[in-house]
């Protein structure tokens, strides 16, 4: 008789947990996944995917007015939310079944309920106990809203995807990822959009990058109030009256909070297990996605290293790969790509100019601004931007950040550039594919004014 039920129990079928059990239960491990909700995740139901199928929806309007410049009569096109609202769901739910495939296919035992910790190697699940030689915790996060007055007649981005109605008047506090993403969905849609930012547009992107993204919205109408807070929310019949901390009040159909997410670590029995988490509620793991009880992983949201879906499932499948393949690997986390679904999108990899200085002193910056060709005939007046950051003394290409159509999809091959640690030089040696945006990052040749240069000046 084995002495555990498992050689693997994980806590959470997100996309690190599903790819952490379903690996091991292909190497022939004895795996077993639990779940309190569908099978899929933050990515999968609520999150990334359901999130960009709203971003498509959004973009024909735009696509619409842009076509009658090149010969369209779009006439009578109306929106019907809930016909994409049940169109996304459908959608989900195949994936939910693909996912729930996954599990079966690689002999992963599913257990519907939550999961508990009762001590080091035993997880109770609606009363049932459960044991694991290892266990892995991939419960991922929540969103975390301020405590002010009336907080409780806001909603978060789960509620954003699933809101029987799209109100004409929507106000978005915060400035991240979540935030941005929902104001080009609403305002696409047609909503009056009205952003509340306490500092700057996604603060620790580089500073061109936001600037150029603000620049875009306010030509979209979208409205920012900067450097302002929601002090109190009141509600009067359908109505949200929002007090900001200036003393304006703004009146909306809807309240949306993209403020950050917390770890999912509450009455998980972290305590019972001893492991230790940071003052966040985040569990503290080592490269190997190792806790401090020597058996039981971490990976995902519930850490908090990067909130990123691959680099959840990167490190989902490198605890896998080191206790059940004999291959011991840690997630890479070094220049990460990452992009924004706002309108235009953002993507970027590596340094911003500000971490670049800090790390390496004097840089060559190369940028370039444009009109992509789509517009010069659609007359939208939309630019795209692109960045190259350089180490000035080696060459070596250090960051580069693009606001602007396909910018995800260019920047995901510039990645693996910079993962390859090219330099200027060998950008520079590649041949562009004309026409496109994407042939900017080999054809950029003019530096930049050296800002000490310029101040010496
Ligand atoms: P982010 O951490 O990206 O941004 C939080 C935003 O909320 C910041 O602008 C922050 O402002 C602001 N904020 C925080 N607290 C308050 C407050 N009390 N009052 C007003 N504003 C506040 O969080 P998100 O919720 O947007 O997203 C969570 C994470 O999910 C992201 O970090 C990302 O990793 C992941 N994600 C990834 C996506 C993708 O890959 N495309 C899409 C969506 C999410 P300040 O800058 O001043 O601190």
């Amino acid at each position: 008789m084995p002495q555990f039920d498992y050689d693997l129990i994980t806590i959470g079928a997100g996309s690190g947990g599903v790819r952490a059990s379903r690996l091991a239960g292909g190497y022939g491990a004895r795996s077993a996944v639990v779940e309190s909700d569908r099978v899929g995740g933050t990515c999968v139901l609520r999150g990334c995917i359901p999130k960009k199928l709203l971003v498509y929806g959004a973009h024909y309007a735009a696509q619409f007015e842009d076509a009658v410049n090149y010969g369209w009569t779009i006439e009578g096109a109306r929106h019907d939310w809930a016909t994409l609202i049940n169109n996304k769901n459908k959608e989900l739910d195949r994936l939910h079944g693909i996912y729930l495939s996954i599990l079966k296919n690689n002999k992963v035992a599913l257990h519907e309920g939550r999961g508990v910790l009762v001590d080091p190697h035993t997880v109770e699940v609606n009363g049932k106990r459960i044991t694991g030689a290892n266990i892995l915790i991939a419960v991922g996060g929540w969103p975390t809203l301020p405590k002010i007055p009336g907080i409780e007649h806001a909603i978060t981005s789960n509620e954003a995807l699933e809101l029987p109605k799209r109100p004409e008047r929507i106000a978005i506090v915060g400035a991240g990822y979540i935030a941005v993403e929902f104001a080009g969905i609403f305002e696409g849609l047609g909503s009056e959009v009205t952003m509340i930012v306490r500092s700057q547009l996604l603060r620790g992107f580089d500073d061109d990058i936001s600037a150029a993204l603000a620049g875009e919205m306010a030509k979209r109408h979208v409205n920012v109030k900067q450097g302002a807070e929601v002090t109190a929310i009141a509600k009067q019949g359908e109505l949200l009256t929002l007090t900001l901390s200036n003393g304006e009040k703004l009146i909306v159909d809807c309240v949306l909070y993209a403020t950050g997410r917390t770890p999912n670590t509450k009455s998980l029995g972290l305590e019972a297990a001893g492991v230790k988490t940071k003052e966040n509620g985040a569990i503290i793991v080592d490269d190997w996605q190792r806790t401090n009880v020597s058996h039981i992983y971490a990976v995902g949201d519930v850490t908090d290293k990067i909130q990123l879906t691959p680099v959840a499932i990167a490190e989902g499948r490198a605890v896998s790969e080191t206790l059940f393949n004999n291959n011991p690997i840690k997630a890479d986390l070094e220049n990460v790509p990452t992009a924004v679904f706002s309108t235009p999108p953002i993507s970027t990899v590596g340094l911003t100019e500000a971490q670049a200085r800090k790390v390496y002193g004097k840089l060559d910056v190369y940028e370039s601004r444009f009109k992509p060709l789509i517009h010069t005939l659609s007359g939208r007046d939309e630019r795209t931007y692109m960045k190259i950051v350089v180490d000035a003394k080696t060459d070596k290409v250090v960051g580069c950040h693009m606001m602007g159509a396909d910018s995800p999809e260019i920047i995901q091959g510039i990645a693996i550039a910079i993962k390859c640690g090219a330099t200027k030089a060998q950008f520079d040696a590649t041949v562009g594919i004309h026409p496109s945006a994407a042939e900017e990052f080999v054809t950029m040749r003019t530096k930049r004014a050296d800002p000490e240069a310029q101040a010496a000046q």
